[in-house]
């Protein structure tokens, strides 16, 4: 209760001093602009993590390529910066070598934009995801050329590319990528290393969420890239799972204690009490703890109060 009051008294003295609106976008940037950006998240690098695996980081973006005696295989072009950017680091470490297959592991489009800098071949991608690019402006989308569904084996030259279909976890159109030879999984927006998730995890169905990490953490390998920030072990995702399931049942055990949102008086305050210093305990030294941790705390207990 005392940081709560004290950051009341924080947040007080600078709305008398800055006023509202100047407020609200300083409460805002302040808190998220460090999880995004900062020593050791901006830049670019390309790294080995296998005998033909390999993942580059641009920003807090990652994505993976797989090099095979047919061409490369991509997962996730992201965005036409990142890809631009990939595809001269590319033409340096694999002069004359062509993009033969580019994967989206699900339809969102931070993950899909921008392929057309890689000039891939083929494009894969879930069946439904066209449904959600209907829906929505996506400039710079490249269509797929091959659609998949459920779980799909992709034997691209001599590499055996198993994509696991997540079912309704981060959308319903989710792939994880194992690779067998190489001891490796590729997950897009599930799991981190060290890291506290992003807002709370957008477009999270959580029931699923945990389901779809069971899953793959159930697979023997070694090597864990995640689509964001730094890659590391299996541990890693087992960790980050763990971190997970323990803020959704101190939010259900908030809940129990305090009621729905909008039953009673001043639950924020009481749900962060219930909720933050457990946590801290935890996962203080993990990156973006503070900055998201409110962001990621009012997605758990409304996630938590409506079944989601
Ligand atoms: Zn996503």
């Amino acid at each position: 209760m005392k940081n709560t009051i004290f950051t009341l008294i924080i947040l007080g003295s600078i709305i008398i001093t800055t006023g509202c609106d100047s407020l609200v976008l300083k409460t805002v940037m302040g808190t998220v602009d460090p999880y995004f950006h900062g020593p050791g998240v901006d830049g670019t690098k390309f790294d080995k993590v296998g005998n033909n695996v390999y993942t580059y980081k641009w920003n807090w973006y990652r994505n993976l390529i797989i090099d095979t005696d047919d061409g490369l295989v991509i997962i996730d072009p992201m965005n036409p910066k990142m890809s631009a950017a990939l595809k001269i680091e590319l033409n340096t470490r694999f002069p004359g070598k062509k993009v033969h297959t580019l994967i989206y592991s699900h339809y969102h489009l931070d993950h899909t934009s921008g392929g057309s800098e890689l000039s891939p071949i083929n494009i894969v991608s879930h069946e439904k995801s066209p449904w959600y690019w209907n829906n929505v402006e996506h400039p710079n989308l490249v269509k797929p050329t091959e659609f998949i569904s459920g779980d799909t084996v992709l034997n691209i030259g001599d590499v055996e590319i198993r994509a696991l279909y997540l079912g309704l976890s981060h959308t319903d159109t989710l792939y994880a990528f194992h690779i067998p030879s190489e001891r490796l999984v590729f997950t897009a927006d599930v799991g981190l290393v060290k890291t506290v998730p992003p807002i709370g995890i957008p477009d999270r169905y959580a029931p699923g969420y945990l389901a779809a990490m069971d899953r793959i953490i159930e697979i023997d390998f070694d090597t864990f890239v995640p689509s964001h920030f730094g890659f590391g072990k299996k541990s890693d995702l087992i960790d980050w799972r763990n971190m997970i399931e323990d803020a959704r049942k101190l939010s259900l055990s908030a809940i129990k204690k305090h009621g729905s949102p909008g039953v009673g008086h001043d639950q924020m305050g009481k749900y962060f009490d219930e909720v933050y210093y457990p946590m801290r305990e935890k996962y203080s030294t993990w990156h973006g703890f503070s900055d998201m941790f409110v962001l990621n705390l009012v997605r758990d207990i409304v996630g938590e109060s409506l079944g989601y």
